[in-house]
């Protein structure tokens, strides 16, 4: 019944029945690592341990597959869990890759350090550019293509329908990460891709009390030999067991109820935040893709909503000053992380990106990273503007 709604009413319905014997109006927190049999093999519902399936978690799946259009949804412990399933289910030894060369720091060296040493290789290309992904393509050899837009922390935007058609062609997959954009403000299976990735502990979850992943993968597949994707998923999800809990898919479902109405609020503020930050002199560059002077500005538009929360900019002073900006704010939280309701601000460089350092990945010095949340934009924009007026 859900499949013709719209989105919020998806986010809030979706595998998301009332429960059945009691009910109760939100999906319960199913605490429970097994399940009695009726007879041997008499399962109800389906349901016989929890690494296997947990109703509460098969609601969350449920409902993330209905939000980005997929075939089936997935629900790990994490999202880098999610995105080693991903890889060790469609890759093997031997395989290439193109990765961004601009993407979250933990991606790049589970490509580098982990993939690479189990014998996946890969090569960096600059994925705003399709014909340097093209370029990268090893003809036979490559497998998957690995999609961030916008990337992290550039705000770089890739096409997601050019880059679906290269890959394709070369008989790979193209995975994006849409933690970013979240589902409501980009939906990248609509536009070619096959599989889509979430840090569900950003936007998904929204309110910075859960660590975990989201996995969708289409209904087609756009290359034959990956036609049984979401199967090979499912297994390697129950073989290497990295599964959400029953408490953490609960919240993560809370949070996608919410969604929209976050997702329009945080681009509501980031827009006003941004067209402070551009006025500002001590400020030498601001990245975010609502700005029509962003490269991407055309591709974000015709393939997102809105331009979401996230925010970066270069402090004309250097590194040093840029490193105590990101101390001196009040309101704006220092920390890793992104996506929930509270504002954040951080230095990539010696923080989130700390792993890429000496990498091609490497992010500039005088970088600040903002995740705009939902407080009052004109207290945010004060506490920026007492920090950069004094520092910058
Ligand atoms: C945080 C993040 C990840 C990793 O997710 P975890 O939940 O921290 O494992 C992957 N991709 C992007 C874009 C992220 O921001």
């Amino acid at each position: 019944m859900t499949d013709s709604l719209g989105f919020s009413s998806r986010a809030i319905h979706a595998g998301q029945e009332p429960d059945p014997t009691t009910g109760a109006v939100v999906t319960p927190i199913y605490q429970t690592s097994t399940f009695k049999q009726d007879g041997i093999g008499g399962f109800r519902g389906g349901y016989e341990y929890s690494r296997s399936a947990n109703p509460t978690r098969t609601a969350l799946e449920e409902c993330i597959a209905a939000l980005e259009g997929g075939e089936r949804g997935f629900a790990f412990a994490s999202g880098l869990a999610g995105q080693d399933t991903v890889i060790r289910a469609l890759l093997r030894p031997g395989d290439h890759v193109v990765v961004p060369s601009d993407a979250y720091g933990g991606t790049y060296r589970m490509f580098n350090k982990v993939a690479l040493p189990w014998g996946v290789e890969h090569d960096i290309a600059a994925i705003a550019d399709p014909e340097a992904v093209r370029a990268k393509i090893r003809p036979g050899q490559t497998k998957m293509v690995w999609v961030e837009t916008p990337t992290n922390p550039m705000l770089g935007i890739a096409d997601v329908t050019a880059l679906a058609e290269i890959a394709h062609e070369a008989g790979a997959v193209l995975v994006v990460d849409n933690t970013f954009a979240s589902s409501y403000l980009q939906q990248p299976i609509a536009l070619g891709a096959d599989i889509v990735t979430h840090s569900a502990t950003k936007y998904s979850g929204g309110h910075s009390d859960v660590v975990g992943g989201l996995v969708v993968v289409a209904k087609e597949i756009g290359v034959p030999a990956f036609a049984d994707a979401a199967e090979r998923v499912a297994f390697m999800q129950n073989s290497m067991g990295a599964v959400a809990g029953p408490f953490d898919s609960w919240l993560v479902l809370r949070g996608l109820k919410t969604l929209a109405v976050r997702m329009d609020r945080h681009s509501d503020n980031a827009e006003k935040v941004v067209e402070f930050l551009s006025g500002h002199p001590g400020v030498s560059a601001v990245h975010y893709p609502g700005l029509e002077s962003h490269p991407g500005h055309e591709v974000a538009a015709r393939q997102m909503k809105r331009f979401g929360g996230m925010v970066s900019f270069q402090v004309a002073a250097g590194e040093d000053v840029a490193v105590k900006v990101c101390a001196e704010t009040q309101l704006w939280t220092l920390g890793e992380s992104l996506g929930g309701v509270e504002s954040l601000i951080e230095h990539p460089a010696r923080m989130t990106h700390a792993s890429v350092r000496g990498t091609e990945l490497e992010v500039p010095a005088d970088l600040i990273r903002l995740s705009v949340g939902i407080e009052e934009v004109d207290d945010l924009i004060a506490d920026l503007k007492q920090a950069l007026d004094r520092l910058a």
